[in-house]
């Protein structure tokens, strides 16, 4: 079963932060311990010090105790937890605790063992005894000694305890607020990725049900906001691809209607003998019908270049010389318009591709600056090798390419104004339909050129200076290195170096 992304980060969170907390806490748990422990004993043996101190000097000059002192001594040390005993330079006992209290010692070593059994400090403490010899006097025939005995060397008295049962809890305290902080904080960032995340994938789910219009704002993480920009980019061409086909359809059918519904006055006319059937009737016919054709075959150019169906027809072949033979099939319409058509294509330019398709293409080329020109004007068409898509406005798509073929048509027509520019590409458009339609186009030369020219990893340009001042077409390809002879020769990398 899947779980959400929030709920995860938030037990990771806590989890790690926990982690952290025990480790770090423990550490300075044993750490606190250990010098506490050692401050404890230190304690302890300066009282036994101390004890045996006060023991000695309760001894006269004549080397003689005092009982009662001893006694009173001995009783105050019991209460502090040390049983006493006192031996006398004999080793003969003077006092001892456990003559004076046999019940209690033995009821305060009990307790004393229980009380620190739970502490976890009594790894080798537990009820001992230290002898501890006093200084003799002359005429001793030892030293007398002070027999200690008590809980050691580490032992916890109440405050002490008290101590370390409040430092337990706030280490305690601290790691709980942390690893709730923590969880607080993997909640939080949780909810920064997952909500995007959710943003993202509520579009993906609105485009799939052919809602284009999603826009998704940033989150201000840089990986989830590349996704929204993807996301919101793929909408925006899936949206334009959409109005793209709509429009087609709608423009196409509009294109067809009218050569239609003029056959159909015409063939109906004929049908009902409002006309005679004359050459003339029919020539007029079968124009609707070329016409119809002529749609018909533009569509499907437009098809087959759109799904780049010419990986299949790859051949290398020289643009040069295909460039010249369109040129002179075009020469006799040139003529029959008045203009000059020249081609000025002197070396030979290696492409890889669909021969016939790109022929085509320079062929719209051809055929639209010999349309749109006035008669006695020139057109120019120029194909050259070029190291340089630099000057382009936006370089062919085609990377890694270093030489380009070039075909540049220009003319002296009509010229396009700086607004129709960006449009001339578009399918279906026209400058001026009345014209374009008059000398048969339906607006999807130029669609197909571009088609053409993507599809072979390049890239069409129009560039005019304004209305009646000509206009200048930009092929651009990429060339094929298998092609150029001298390349070969250098050995394929060295594309560049091609003069
Ligand atoms: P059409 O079939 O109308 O020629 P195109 O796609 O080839 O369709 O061209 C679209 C439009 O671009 C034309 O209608 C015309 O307005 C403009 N255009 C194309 N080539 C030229 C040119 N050489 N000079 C001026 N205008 C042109």
């Amino acid at each position: 079963m899947s779980t959400t992304l929030r709920s995860r980060l938030t037990l990771s969170h806590a989890l790690l932060a926990a982690a952290a907390v025990l480790a770090a806490g423990g550490a300075a748990r044993i750490v606190a311990r250990d010098r506490f422990d050692k401050y404890i004993a230190a304690g302890i043996e300066s009282r036994v010090r101390t004890l045996a101190a006060s023991t000695a000097a309760l001894r006269d000059p004549g080397g003689e105790w005092d009982p009662g002192r001893l006694e009173s001594l001995g009783v105050g040390a019991l209460e502090d937890g040390f049983i006493l005993r006192f031996l006398d330079g004999n080793g003969a006992v003077v006092w001892d605790a456990r003559e004076h209290n046999a019940g209690l010692c033995s009821q305060m070593i009990a307790s004393m063992t229980v009380r620190m059994a739970g502490t976890g400090a009594d790894r080798g403490s537990g009820y001992r005894e230290r002898t501890v010899a006093l200084p003799a006097l002359p005429g001793d025939p030892g030293s007398p000694a002070l027999v200690a005995g008590y809980y050691g060397p580490v032992y916890y008295r109440d405050a002490e305890l008290a101590y370390l049962r409040s430092l337990d809890r706030a280490l305690g305290a601290v790691g709980l607020g942390l690893a709730a902080l923590a969880g607080l904080a993997g909640a939080w960032s949780a909810r920064r990725l997952s909500s995007p995340l959710r943003s993202a994938a509520r579009a993906a789910r609105s485009l799939g049900r052919g809602d284009f219009g999603v826009r998704l704002s940033p989150a201000g993480i840089r990986e989830l906001d590349e996704l929204s920009g993807a996301l919101s980019r793929l909408s925006e061409a899936l949206g334009e691809q959409e109005e793209l086909r709509k429009r087609l359809v709608a423009d196409a059918s509009h294109e067809l209607r009218t050569p239609l519904a003029s056959l159909r006055a015409r063939l109906e006319a004929l049908r009902d003998g409002v006309r005679v059937p004359d050459e003339a009737a029919l020539e007029a016919c079968l124009q609707d019908a070329l016409r119809l054709g002529g749609l018909v075959g533009s569509l499907e150019g437009l098809a087959r270049a759109d799904a780049s169906t010419y990986s299949g027809a790859r051949e290398t072949f020289d643009l040069a010389a295909a460039v010249r033979s369109v040129c002179a099939a075009y020469q006799d319409s040139a003529r029959a318009g008045g203009l000059r058509l020249r081609a000025d294509a002197p070396e030979p330019v290696p492409v890889s591709g669909d021969r016939p398709a790109l022929e085509g293409a320079v062929g719209n080329l051809v055929s639209n600056a010999l349309r749109f020109s006035d008669p006695g004007k020139t057109v120019e068409v120029r194909v050259r090798l070029t190291f340089d898509a630099g000057d382009l406005p936006e370089p062919p798509p085609a990377t890694g390419i270093r030489v380009w073929a070039r075909v540049e048509v220009e003319d002296e027509g009509i010229g396009i104004a700086p607004e129709d520019l960006p449009r001339v590409f578009e399918r279906f458009f026209r400058a001026d339909p009345s014209r374009s339609r008059a000398t048969g186009g339906f607006g999807l030369g130029l669609a197909i050129v571009r088609a053409a020219a993507r599809a072979h990893g390049g890239e069409v340009y129009a560039r005019s200076p304004g209305l009646g001042r000509g206009s200048r077409f930009l092929l651009v390809l990429p060339a094929a290195p298998e092609g150029l002879p001298y390349v070969a020769a250098l050995g394929g990398e060295e594309q560049g170096r091609v003069e």
